[in-house]
């Protein structure tokens, strides 16, 4: 059975709790891996290589950073099919999601940060009058801590080691250990592409073992974190005493609000994707839907009928637009939450149940499930539920619909169909949110800001914000004789 080693001072190593983990592929529930189940001698060892392999690092100049991240960029592209196919048997994702989104993405962000850090240089400025030259150094941190989900898997690890190794830090990074292969398999491609020993150390294991004791390492300086609301309360308490800092992306319930006067065809074919991509499993997944009284019953009609034409099945049939949910415990946790609906008055307007795929029948599959709910205070309309299970509920003003959409705990992200240019300015100041789309979804540039309000995180990641968050800020003030 393959094994998933720890990624240790450019060397794949067993661990030294000599304990493993059953990795299971999702689309027929076996198990087809072994992980590494990290303890904090693991931990230690990979934090003593990024250690070691700081002081060079972080001397190394811009462009040969750069060129590196470029390279790994480059490497991941040759490996696409192979990187893909991983993805999807380790998550469940349809095969053609990884190919056109998942792996692209990786590539993407080691070659946007390759880029931006050439462009990261110190601000400067004279205090006329008082004859001083201010300038801010930007230094990297030292070593760093990336944690990140099962969701989006490479997607997500590489958001974060990139800018963190871009901007001069070394990493002890763990992934989900529901979703390990590709970050095992980057290992390798950052050998091949010439990255130094030690720069990026990537250890699997649990999340309250190996995940916990690199939050707990008091001299890991930043923990960079994506994942769920509540582990993130929990790091958020056991850094606090450190004063680390920390990035913290955490859980959505985003809304989707749908006004009768947007482009309906369009609104209608990617509300379809916004609701139901990657399995309903991407943190920014519209899972909210509010639409505006005149056009709800047309909404609720057609909407059924295009979710019908999804085709759920096998992971690697290029047919596939709905995969398999990731583990058997988050499949139980999702129809846990369709009965919440029935029980609380919901309609199932469509779906609800699980779906038997030939020759795959030990696989977790869902139907797509569109709940009507009549009060938006109900579970379903409050709590995330991370799945192919959407709500959807009919307003008449927008004053309403901001009040819905704003009373949740979450604000990570919203999605607004309008073509009143005064309606999407006042909205967008009002939603609390991250991120508003307005007449479209998922639409990413790397440069812009990227995180969410009150229980969905706290910083922001993208961008510079990325590096200003890997790097420490040092004012320096030269006191200069006037003539
Ligand atoms: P999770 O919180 O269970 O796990 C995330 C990571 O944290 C895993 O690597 C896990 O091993 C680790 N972990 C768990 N306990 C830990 C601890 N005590 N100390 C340190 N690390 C620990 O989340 P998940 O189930 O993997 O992912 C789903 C969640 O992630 C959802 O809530 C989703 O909304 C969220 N998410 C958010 C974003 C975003 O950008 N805001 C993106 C993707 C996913």
């Amino acid at each position: 059975m393959q094994k998933i080693l720890n990624y240790i001072n450019g060397e794949y190593v067993e661990p030294l709790s000599k304990k493993w983990l059953d990795n299971y592929n999702p689309s027929n529930g076996e198990i087809y891996s072994q992980i590494a189940n990290s303890n904090n001698e693991d931990i230690e060892n990979a934090y003593q290589a990024a250690k070691d392999a700081f002081p060079k690092w972080s001397n190394t100049t811009i462009d040969e950073r750069s060129r590196i991240l470029l390279k790994i960029a480059d490497l991941i592209d040759e490996k696409l099919v192979e990187l893909a196919e991983a993805e999807a048997k380790d998550n469940g994702k349809p095969l053609s999601l990884a190919l056109a989104v998942d792996i692209p993405r990786a590539s993407a962000n080691f070659r946007f940060f390759g880029n931006a850090i050439t462009q990261f240089a110190s601000e400067a400025h004279e205090s006329v009058g008082l004859n001083t030259m201010n300038f801010t150094l930007r230094q990297p941190l030292g070593v760093v801590g990336c944690i990140s989900p099962w969701n989006l898997p490479l997607y997500l690890f590489s958001w974060k080691i990139a800018p963190a190794i871009a901007a001069g830090n070394t990493v002890v990074a763990k992934p989900s250990e529901i979703t390990p292969l590709t970050a095992f398999l980057l290992g390798e491609i950052c050998t091949e592409a010439g990255l130094p020993k030690g720069v990026l150390n990537i250890v699997h294991g649990a999340g309250p073992s190996a995940g916990q004791a690199i939050v707990e390492h008091k001299n890991i300086k930043a923990i960079s974190f994506t994942g769920g609301t509540k582990t993130g309360e929990h790091i958020a308490r056991t850094a606090a005493p450190m004063f680390k800092k920390l990035s913290l992306e955490l859980g959505g319930k985003n809304p989707n609000l749908i006004f009768a006067d947007c482009d309906y065809e369009k609104m209608l074919d990617v509300t379809v994707r916004s609701s139901f991509s990657n399995q309903g499993q991407i943190c920014l997944c519209g899972s909210r839907i509010f639409v505006e009284k005149p056009i709800y019953e047309k909404f609720k009609k057609d909407f059924v009928e295009k979710v019908k034409q999804l085709k759920i099945g096998n992971p690697f049939d290029a047919e596939t637009n709905i995969g398999a949910l990731v583990s058997k415990p988050h499949l139980k946790k999702v129809e846990s939450y369709i009965k919440i609906a029935e029980n609380e008055g919901g309609k199932i307007l469509y779906g609800g149940n699980r779906v038997t795929v030939k020759n795959f029948e030990n696989g977790y599959y869902l139907e797509p499930t569109i709940i009507e709910v009549f009060d938006d205070q109900c579970r379903v309309n409050q709590e995330e539920i991370f799945g192919p299970v959407v709500t959807i509920m009919s307003f008449e003003t927008e004053e309403e619909v901001l009040k819905m959409a704003n009373s949740v705990k979450y604000g990570l992200s919203s999605t607004l169909w309008t073509s009143d240019l005064n309606r999407t300015m006042r909205i967008s100041k009002e939603i609390e949110a991250g991120i508003v789309w307005v007449n479209t979804w998922l639409n990413r540039d790397l440069r812009t800001p990227f995180g969410g309000m009150k229980d969905s995180g706290v910083g922001r990641e993208g961008g510079f914000e990325a590096l200003r968050f890997f790097t420490e800020a040092k004012n320096v003030c030269i006191k200069y004789e006037a003539p």
